[in-house]
């Protein structure tokens, strides 16, 4: 088996609180040791010299549009996506065609992971059949086939009895009820965050309260169940205001954020840029920064990409008319470090631990730290590298991001899953 030792990089492992040059021996597929100036006992040397050494990062909400939309994501394309981005385990929303709904597809796509995929993949359920809304999934035989946790994301449950039953089932089941917080209604077609933006720009809005009636509602359904309630990509100061007041009376609420939500605002819609059509919509500056404020204060507990492939025929198309969601995987790191740790907002390690331990315990997913016996999934990067996002490099069989041509800070230089190597020096093995 294999026998790797990743030597003399900054090891950044927030779980055991280390920051500080080591070498990292990955031995059959786990972490044997990480410690200063080790042997090689014949081991395959990777130099880490002047880069970073992390846990492979936890990334859990991405779509992978397998089954049913596979011209835009699959399993294999997707998670060599994610191995670029440095991303070594994916959570993949339920919201395909067919949802996955049943033991069968979380089978299916657990399948096509195994035999194509390069990352570790946890499909998420569906909370409702078909992802109508409706009748409850059956959640135990879901859980049965692989599932780790459920939602209907992609749109809310709105039906709040449906919402309290599946919130007592996911707390007898022990995972967690996550939900895309937006009511319908309350969204009122809106294309963009309602607010100066989409009033000059003539576009319907789309108001955060839509999101902070549904955090609001499902706070007090948890609370009331003893459920755990995760908020999907939170976008609203008042969002992030319920779930702080909700953990302080001891609430089982949880959320995460996405990097386009803490990096852009409404402004970057510019010219009807459909590339930057995304639901919940990104804000102006005062919801950004108390997004930032609560990942520093620890309300918000983890960031994930909400990656949402989607194709020219969807995106070169009329504001109104265009798909909503942006790709994420592949600039996951860049964007972190440009909108987190450059400004000062949080230190690297603190970004570290939100996309690695931070996320892997919410859905009580293996990895996530460099502990001995822990999974050998490790992302090497290069903190001060430039690097150009172009169509013809991602590897992400969709090209919608609103960061096409832009230079980016941050580099993903190896990626490691169960000690093989799936990306080297940049590029996929
Ligand atoms: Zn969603």
């Amino acid at each position: 088996m294999s026998h790797i030792l990743i030597q003399g990089g900054r090891v950044i492992d927030p779980a055991a609180g280390t920051d500080g040059v080591r070498d990292v021996r990955l031995r059959d597929g786990v972490i044997v040791e990480v410690g200063e100036n080790l042997q090689p006992n014949g081991a395959t040397m990777v130099g880490a010299k002047g880069l970073v050494v992390a846990p492979g990062f936890v990334d859990i909400h991405v779509h992978l549009r397998e089954p049913g939309q596979e011209g835009k994501e699959t399993v294999a394309s997707g998670t060599r996506a994610a191995a670029l981005g440095g991303v070594t385990s994916v959570a993949c929303m339920p919201n395909t065609i067919p949802a996955l709904d049943s033991a069968a597809m979380i089978q299916y796509v657990l399948h096509k992971a195994a035999t194509e995929g390069v990352v570790r993949v946890y499909p998420l359920g569906c909370i409702s059949q078909e992802r109508k809304g409706e009748v409850m999934a059956d959640l135990a035989a879901l859980k049965e086939a692989g599932a780790v946790a459920f939602t209907d994301d992609g749109n809310a449950v709105m039906n709040a009895l449906l919402a309290r039953r599946a919130m007592i089932n996911c707390r007898t089941l022990g995972v967690p009820y996550i939900e895309h917080a937006e009511d319908e209604h309350l969204i009122d077609g809106g294309v963009m965050h309602e607010g100066r933006v989409s009033l000059r720009l003539g576009l319907a809005g789309r108001s955060a309260i839509a999101e902070d009636v549904i955090v609001g509602r499902d706070v007090m359904l948890a609370d009331e169940t003893g459920a755990h309630f995760h908020v999907a990509h939170i976008s609203s100061s008042r969002s992030v205001e319920i779930v702080r007041q909700g953990r302080a009376r001891g609430v089982r609420v949880t959320a995460e954020v996405t990097p386009h939500h803490l990096a852009l605002t409404d402004e970057a819609v510019g010219e009807f840029d459909t590339q930057m059509k995304v639901n919940p919509p990104v804000r102006d500056d005062a919801h950004r920064l108390a997004l930032i404020a609560g990942l520093k204060d620890g309300t918000i507990d983890a960031i994930a990409t909400d990656h949402a492939p989607h194709g020219p025929l969807d995106k070169d198309v009329e504001f109104n008319q265009a798909a909503s969601g942006m790709i994420g995987l592949e600039t996951l790191l860049p964007l972190c470090l440009a909108a987190l740790v450059r400004p000062g907002h949080l230190t690297l390690p603190g970004v570290i631990r939100l996309i690695t331990v931070a996320p892997a315990r919410l859905l009580n997913l293996p990895g996530g730290s460099l502990a001995p016996g822990a999974p050998a999934d490790v992302t090497v990067f290069d903190e001060l590298a430039n690097w150009t996002v172009e169509a013809k490099t991602l590897a992400s069989k969709s090209k919608n991001t609103p960061f096409l041509g832009k230079t980016m800070t941050g580099r993903v230089v190896h990626t490691f899953v169960g000690g093989r190597q799936v990306v080297r020096e940049g590029g996929l093995t």
